[in-house]
């Protein structure tokens, strides 16, 4: 395994609470450095850089970086990064726009360098083994709840609401980044609504009806970030064969048939740090865009209906 001097553009909340501590303990990257619009200083971190320009000339020994601001800036920053021959990890979203996705992948490709679209959620062994456990079976049946409160886990995050910030679909599209990694077959929108707060730009709700081939007798998501107190993760599936697969906890934990099955505890983050590095090793890059085709095509479908105003 190689040794990576990586960077972090973006020193918000999953930095701090989740990029950091899993770079610290991973064998195969250094924090060489982080730059941050409004931090100057970072406890552990020798080198705060204002702007990534500055970073790539002050640190030219930087191999890689990864991107963990919001959405609307991540292109122009992914691109910088290519650009001064650094390979890159993304947060999820990949970018704000399929299209500027695409166009990412396509410049690592050009410039031989690796990107890695990350998704989070899917990191989870108990989503691999789900997996694993529908493979050959048809689906009749989709449940996905998916509800939080958005107060907690975006704490006065006004891009959220921006267009382009991705409302409810921010955490909704890790819930889609299950369904795609575990359904035998692929899933498309059928239908949405998408509910709006008066003052805001993006959706604060969601509903998704999905058609697949073979198709289902009902496959639905719904996204909700108006719920306080417990906290609903869970994607549920039945199969024409007969058996009830559920993943609670955001993919932690799976139970077939009402039986908990015993998988390797959930390490989202050092999992994806130790897969960025034998992408790496390999020279390869990982940028699977199924997740956000299908908030795109809500987006193109949905019809839009006018909630309450939402502040923080
Ligand atoms: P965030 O806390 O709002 O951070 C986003 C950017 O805002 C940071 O990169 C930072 O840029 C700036 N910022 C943060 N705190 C600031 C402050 N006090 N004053 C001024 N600027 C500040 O957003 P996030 O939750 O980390 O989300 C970033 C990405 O991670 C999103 O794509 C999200 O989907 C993904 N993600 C989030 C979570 C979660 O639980 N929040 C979980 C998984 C994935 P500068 O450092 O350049 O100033």
């Amino acid at each position: 395994m190689s040794f990576h001097k990586l960077a972090i553009i973006g020193y918000g909340k999953i930095a701090q609470d989740q990029h950091i501590p899993a770079i610290q303990d991973s064998a195969a990257f250094e924090l060489t450095a982080v730059t941050s619009g409004h931090a100057k200083t970072i406890p552990g971190v020798g080198r705060v850089f204002t702007e990534d320009v500055e970073m790539y000339s002050g640190a030219p020994e930087i191999n890689c970086v990864a991107i963990c601001s919001s959405p609307g800036q991540r292109f122009a920053t992914a691109r910088r990064a290519l650009l001064a021959g650094k390979h890159v990890l993304l947060e999820k979203p990949p970018a704000a726009t399929l299209g500027k996705a695409r166009a990412l992948a396509a410049l690592a490709k050009h410039k031989g360098l690796t990107l890695f679209a990350t998704w989070h959620a899917r990191e989870n062994p108990a989503v691999a083994e789900a997996a694993r456990r529908l493979q050959g079976e048809q689906v009749s049946q989709l449940t996905v709840t998916w509800k939080e409160d958005v107060r907690k886990w975006h704490p006065g995050q006004e891009w959220v609401w921006s267009a382009g910030g991705f409302g409810v679909f921010d955490p909704g599209i890790n819930a889609l980044s299950i369904v795609t990694a575990i359904l035998p077959a692929a899933v498309f929108v059928q239908s949405a609504k998408l509910s709006i707060p008066s003052n805001r730009q993006s959706p604060i709700a969601v509903e998704l009806g999905f058609g697949s081939e073979p198709p289902g007798d009902s496959l639905t998501a719904v996204f909700d970030w108006r719920q306080t107190g417990p906290q609903t993760w869970d994607v549920e599936v039945r199969t024409r064969s007969g058996s009830t697969l559920l993943l609670t906890g955001g993919g932690a934990k799976l139970e077939v048939d009402g039986q908990e099955v015993q998988t390797p505890p959930a390490r989202e983050y050092p999992d994806l740090y130790a897969r960025f590095a034998e992408l790496l090793d390999r020279g390869e890059s990982d940028v699977d865009l199924r997740p956000f085709e299908l908030v795109a095509d809500a987006y193109l479908c949905g019809e839009r209906e006018q909630v309450d105003a939402f502040s923080f």
